[in-house]
């Protein structure tokens, strides 16, 4: 009996000592689950203000490992929040596409040529795919932008009065004005409809003031191209991964949530389990002692303790087979949140880097290299900030290749592109690594000099424009001559870019024409 007493003494440790064990593996998936949710809070933050606080207090909450009801409120939040994002993009959808159909009305007015029409056709296709996936409009708008523009050449002036598409005049005659004033009106629904936020709003209202200032024909691809741009920052992230990425967060909430709430039963169950055997124990142990108590002959004693120990057995046998497939059960679980958490690491690692090279190509000009226009003017937002605040002075260098057309001409575009490679890389070695330098467009570069005066600017650039005449350029063998303008200015109390800009463009004209090959200073 002894014997059997420690049998069962020894197995009821082992049972308190796994349970013991199981708890430990819980606050491991705690972590997991933590390190999950706090995946979420990156992929989701910066979309709208009420989610950010609720991803916030998410976040706090689990910093302070804190879990039970405030977690599960949070996360309903959360979901919430995800749902109405969800409708929103569709309600902009929407709105886009209605903005698009009526902008493809007013071309399939402008042409009844067949071919035009099955053109516009193969555009009206990819509408609805495309107004739910914003990142492909700006593809779809330049498209139409060409359409347009098929259509458009007839356009010369626009003060006349109407003109004819056909050139047969009457019927067909088309009032210009009337088309103009109509395409505005569409613009401006679309841009409404692109629901723009952020560092899209500056673009967006300028445009709108200049659609609503009135509109030339002439006008018309400018601004549209303005509105492509505004498309772009509209999807954000232009790649659809991202956008899919975004979509799948519901759905790992949802998998956190099922997980929680089936390991938070999963408990509850094995505690009853747990208290179940508790008492079974205790009342076979009760048994045992009256038995004992009551016994008359050793051999009815026997037999009664046998059977009570056998009914103890069989009541732990039975615990453990519950425990382990509880276990079991667990383990599964948590091998998927492993594999999900992994997965999601590796999706966001992989969108996070693509993201940054998109965000790089955005502001890099393919032929050089160099940082591109739009590069500039964040540059230069940020350094006339500086100014502004601390009065650290800076100079502006625009610098524009002479004769440059020249070179295209007489040795072709291919030629005039390397060199425009090559100017560019001269130039990056000749500045020092604070000086900022951009293609501004064509054959021209903006170089930013900070903490530099205009006497020092002075210098730097002619360091510049002698390195760029003494540079052994050569095309197919025959040297290329090429030789350099350009104008410098200090920043002024008072400059915005655009007046910063025109004074160093100014000072370029002058240097035109002196002669070129000369640095000017205004
Ligand atoms: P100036 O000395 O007055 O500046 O004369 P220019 O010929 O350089 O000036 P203009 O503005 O008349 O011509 C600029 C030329 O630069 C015309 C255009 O073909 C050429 N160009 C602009 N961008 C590129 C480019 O990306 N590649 C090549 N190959 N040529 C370009
Ligand atoms: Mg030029
Ligand atoms: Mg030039």
């Amino acid at each position: 009996m002894t014997e059997s007493q420690d049998d069962w003494k020894a197995r009821y440790k082992g049972l308190a000592r796994e349970n013991e064990r199981l708890q430990h593996d819980l606050s491991e998936q705690q972590k997991r689950i933590r390190s999950l949710s706090g995946q979420l809070v990156v992929g989701l933050r910066g979309r709208n203000s009420a989610l950010d606080a609720d991803l916030d207090q998410l976040h706090q909450l689990l910093k302070n490992k804190q879990g039970g009801e405030g977690l599960d409120k949070v996360y309903r939040d959360i979901e919430k929040h995800v749902r109405r994002l969800d409708a929103q993009h569709q309600s902009v959808a929407r709105d886009i596409r209605v903005a698009i159909e009526r902008w493809l009305a007013q071309l399939r007015d402008l042409s009844h040529s067949e071919s035009f029409s099955n053109l516009l056709k193969n555009v009206e296709r990819r509408l609805p795919d495309t107004s739910e996936h914003l990142y492909k409009l700006s593809s779809l708008l330049l498209e139409m932008i060409e359409l347009q523009k098929g259509l458009l050449p007839a356009i010369k002036d626009s003060d006349l009065p109407a003109f004819s598409l056909s050139g047969t005049g009457g019927d067909d005659a088309v009032d210009l004005e009337l088309l103009v004033s109509q395409i505005a009106s569409e613009m401006l629904q679309l841009i409404e409809a692109l629901n723009v936020e952020g560092s899209g709003l500056e673009l967006a209202r300028g445009l709108i003031q200049r659609i609503e200032a009135g509109l030339k024909a002439t006008d018309i691809p400018g601004v549209m191209s303005d509105l492509v741009r505004l498309t772009r920052l509209s999807a954000g992230l232009e790649h659809q991964e991202f956008e899919n990425y975004l979509l799948n967060l519901n759905e790992q909430l949802t998998f956190v949530q099922q997980f929680l709430a089936q390991n938070h039963s999963d408990q509850q169950q094995s505690y009853l389990v747990h208290q179940q055997l508790d008492q079974r124990v205790r009342q076979d142990v009760t048994k045992l002692s009256h038995s004992m108590r009551e016994s008359q002959d050793l051999q009815t004693l026997k037999r009664a303790v046998a059977s009570q120990l056998r009914s103890i057995m069989q009541t732990m046998d039975e615990y453990r087979q519950r425990e382990d497939e509880r276990e079991s059960r667990m383990q599964q679980r948590y091998e998927s949140l492993l594999q999900k958490v992994d997965q999601m690491e590796s999706e966001a690692a992989r969108v996070k880097s693509r993201m940054e090279e998109e965000q790089l190509r955005a502001r890099t000009d393919p032929l050089t290299g160099l940082p591109n226009r739009s590069s500039y003017d964040d540059y230069l937002r940020k350094e006339l900030g500086r100014w502004e605040r601390y009065g650290t002075t800076f100079s502006v260098a625009v610098i524009d290749l002479d004769l440059f057309k020249m070179i295209n001409d007489r040795f072709g575009h291919l030629a005039g592109d390397k060199v425009l490679r090559l100017v560019a890389r001269v130039l990056r070695q000749q500045l020092r690594g604070s000086d900022f330098i951009a293609r501004y467009g064509g054959e021209e570069f903006v170089i930013v000099f900070p903490s530099t005066a205009v006497q020092d600017a002075r210098a730097a650039a002619d360091k510049l424009r002698e390195a760029v005449i003494s540079s052994p350029f050569n095309f197919k063998g025959e040297p290329v001559q090429v030789s350099a303008s350009i104008g410098i200015t200090q920043v002024v109390v008072g400059d915005d870019s655009d007046q910063l800009f025109a004074r160093a463009d100014q000072a370029l004209y002058a240097a035109k024409g002196q002669g070129r090959n000369q640095v000017v200073c205004n």
